[in-house]
């Protein structure tokens, strides 16, 4: 059976899916989504992301046609169509169909688009080793620009910071933001480690808000760790204990080397271990 993917209501054939080529989502990246994860037939923090993806909607003044229960509904009921129960889940809402101008009160209606597929994580042997990665030289936009707490179709400052990851030979890449400070990497949050605290740059450096992030806030501190979430630099990151980045694709997964230097021992710390433990654990109650 083919995949059934959903827009605006209607369920098509993979294949049949698609979206006009006048549609601003495409012509200008004009639209927000959602990458969301279902766990045993159960969307992850499914709340938490239709939360957000409203917020991206108002943020851009888009009107999704449709109540957040509706979407969550859409949501489970495409897994459900597609016998899914461990998938990633992308929800993508488009401006519609515009002319070649920018405007978007020229646009039709927005197009709702849910997929649903199996899940792309970084490879096993990462979460045993960690992971290497650099900081790029593209700067992570800027608030006043476009805030990135907005998870927009625009993705292209990340994919440039990812091309240079690429050209380096790393999975991941750590942005900074305008002014330097560590803002977050190309599809993941940033966490270290230092003295038995945990570390994260705040929402003011210029992040997405992460839904993973939030969790592992929560689970920490009822852990019984200190988060502290400071303006951080690059000097913090290579002096850190341990490391390890958030998402939802990702859950958590240790970094153990940023710019040619070894974090900590240059091995996946107990700390990040016992998180994502403690993370596991979290999902089967949830
Ligand atoms: N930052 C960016 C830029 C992202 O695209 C993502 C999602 N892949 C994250 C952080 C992590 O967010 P979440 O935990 O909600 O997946």
């Amino acid at each position: 059976m083919s995949l059934k993917v959903y827009i605006n209501g209607q369920l098509y054939d993979k294949e049949k899916a698609m979206v006009s080529v006048f549609d601003h989502g495409l012509l200008y990246g004009d639209g927000v989504f959602e990458g969301i994860r279902a766990y045993h037939g159960k969307v992850f923090k499914l709340e938490a992301h239709i939360e957000r993806l409203f917020s991206s909607a108002k943020a851009i003044m888009l009107e999704i046609p449709m109540t957040r229960q509706q979407v969550a509904e859409a949501i489970v009921n495409t897994l459900k169509v597609n016998g899914l129960s461990d998938a990633y889940i992308r929800v993508v809402v488009t401006r519609g169909v515009g002319t070649l101008g920018l405007d978007p009160r020229k646009c039709s209606h927005p197009q709702v688009i849910i997929i649903t597929d199996a899940i792309a994580l970084y490879p096993e042997e990462y979460y045993e080793k960690g992971l290497d990665i650099i900081t790029g030289a593209t700067r992570r936009t800027d608030p006043s620009a476009l805030n990135p707490r907005i998870k927009s179709l625009n993705y292209l400052n990340n994919i440039l910071a990812r091309i240079e990851g690429t050209n380096a030979g790393v999975m991941e890449v750590l942005m900074l933001n305008s002014q330097g400070f560590v803002a977050e990497c190309t599809g993941d949050n940033i966490f270290t480690v230092k003295n038995g605290d945990l570390y994260t740059p705040p929402v003011s450096a210029g992040i997405l808000i992460g839904v993973t992030r939030m969790v592992v806030i929560e689970i920490a501190t009822k852990a019984g760790y200190k988060v502290y979430e400071p303006n951080m630099t690059l000097y913090d990151i290579h002096n850190a204990d341990e490391c390890f980045l958030t998402g939802t694709a990702a859950e958590i997964i240790p970094v153990v080397k940023l710019d040619g230097r070894h974090i900590g021992d240059g091995k996946p710390g107990p700390v990040t271990k016992e998180l994502l433990r403690l993370f596991r654990q979290y999902i089967q109650s949830s």
